[in-house]
């Protein structure tokens, strides 16, 4: 029954009399009424219109209405169809088996018009209630079943996802932790229960870490964790070894305040993405620095040196003749010929902060910070010996053999203007002059 249409109602009874009767006063109400004699079509009726209500006679031959009554509800299709027995004064006796067979109340014969209407309304009224309480537990039920699938759903990618989920208490202490967390740290998850989350950061990031716990809780959130950033910090293991990852901090509110934190290991991204530095500092021929490289160096360097009140060394250098060389012996030995000056030239550069790079075709040049005037002639001296040993033949030289020449500049620091580029020009210049003094030689060009 809704309130759209009108609620259907079966009457069932021998005596046609009392079905006109009851149609009468049920018609007047704007029921909807169908009617049978007897309780196999009663079934039938029930089974293929699905009425809201039935009234059924109890006396009636051949199948009386408790038979009936009981074959309805034992078929699913009728089964919760309420049923109104119809009694004469002298079937009293019989309510009793009425209501066990399934009957839900009785109407008295002779028919009161009001009880009549009361009892039915009464009975749809308790149906539609049922009806109403049935479709909720249904979608109660659906509901459950909904969130009990997104939750299995939920805990499935937690426990895969390769990044590390921690959840956080606002005091700091970790609450949730999984899988993932397990293997990136190799801590046992229910250890982890125990740790302190700053435990699983690598300094300076771990004092940060508590630092923010403490300001934030006093001042609001301020500082390095506040905030849905990411960040590219450094985790610890629990063997101590540290490695790279993204970490997003992020604070949540789920009934009670928590952070998630999400970390993500970039180890091999970093390592790809060190080789790929390295590799641009790189000259793929000699593998020495390269100018970009080299200039970069020499940049920070330069300032180091400013700041420290040191002098720096630098050389030029340009292998003698080397055009005629190629054009003689071909490129592929002029490449061996650099790549055999430039290993030879390495082997001068002692000190983790000499530098040695190919800043040209075969143009070298050598960084020595923190070197004296003297230091710095005898390294020249040094490179351009072991060059001339090396007796690498070459027709075209005045010494039958591949030789440099070096251009040496040393840094003033008592001339405040003293600049990178002025010393790269003295270097030059004093290499020009090595070359115009006969070529395997060095000479060195001061300020003074
Ligand atoms: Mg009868």
């Amino acid at each position: 029954m809704n309130k759209l249409s009108p609620a259907k109602i079966l009457i069932v009874d021998d005596t046609p009399a009392n079905i006109t009767l009851l149609s009468e006063i049920l018609e007047k109400k704007g029921y909807q009424i169908s009617a049978a004699r007897d309780g196999e079509k009663a079934i039938k009726i029930a089974d293929h219109t699905q009425p809201d209500l039935i009234l059924l006679d109890i006396m009636m031959p051949i199948m009386d209405g408790f038979e009936t009554c009981q074959q309805l509800k034992s078929q699913t299709n009728t089964k919760d169809i309420p049923i109104i027995f119809i009694s004469a004064k002298t079937e009293m006796n019989d309510l009793v088996t009425a209501f066990s067979v399934g009957g839900v109340d009785y109407i008295n014969k002779p028919f009161h018009e009001d009880e009549v209407n009361s009892r039915i309304i009464n009975q749809l009224q308790i149906r539609n209630l049922h009806q109403q309480l049935t479709t909720s537990e249904l979608n109660m039920r659906n509901l459950l079943t909904n969130y009990q699938f997104q939750s299995d759903r939920l805990q499935h990618i937690v426990d895969h996802v390769v990044d590390a989920i921690i959840e956080i208490s606002i005091s700091g202490s970790i609450q949730f932790a999984n899988p993932a967390v397990e293997k990136l740290f190799g801590y046992p998850v229910e250890e982890l229960m125990t740790v302190d989350f700053s435990q699983l950061l690598a300094e300076p990031f771990a004092s940060l870490y508590d630092e923010f716990f403490e300001t934030s809780l006093l001042e609001g959130e301020q500082g390095y964790f506040s905030g849905d950033k990411i960040f590219e910090i450094t985790a610890k293991r629990k063997d101590g070894s540290e490695f790279p990852i993204d970490f997003s901090f992020m604070k949540i509110s789920t009934g009670k305040e928590m952070y998630l934190a999400v970390i993500h290991d970039i180890t091999v991204h970093k390592d790809k993405e060190e080789k790929f530095r390295s590799l641009s500092n790189i000259d793929p021929l000699t593998n020495l620095a390269n100018r970009r490289h080299f200039e970069e160096v020499f940049a920070k360097e330069w300032l180091q040196s400013r700041r420290d009140n040191t002098q720096i060394a630098f050389i030029m250098i340009d292998i003698d003749y080397f055009k005629p060389f190629n054009d003689t012996y071909g490129h592929q030995v002029g490449d061996d010929c650099l790549k055999q000056v430039a290993a030879s030239l390495s082997n001068n550069a002692k000190r983790p902060s000499d530098m040695i790079a190919r800043i040209g075709g075969e143009e070298f040049a050598v960084l020595l910070p923190d070197t004296s005037q003297e230091g710095a002639v005898k390294i020249a001296e040094q490179l351009r010996t072991d060059i001339q040993a090396l007796d690498i033949p070459h027709s075209g030289s005045n010494y039958k053999a591949v030789t440099i020449s070096l251009g040496v500049a040393i840094t003033d620091n008592s001339d405040q203007t003293h600049s990178s580029a002025k010393l790269y020009q003295m270097a030059d210049e004093a290499l020009y002059e090595a070359k115009n003094s006969g070529r395997n030689c060095y000479r060195i060009t001061t300020s003074n």
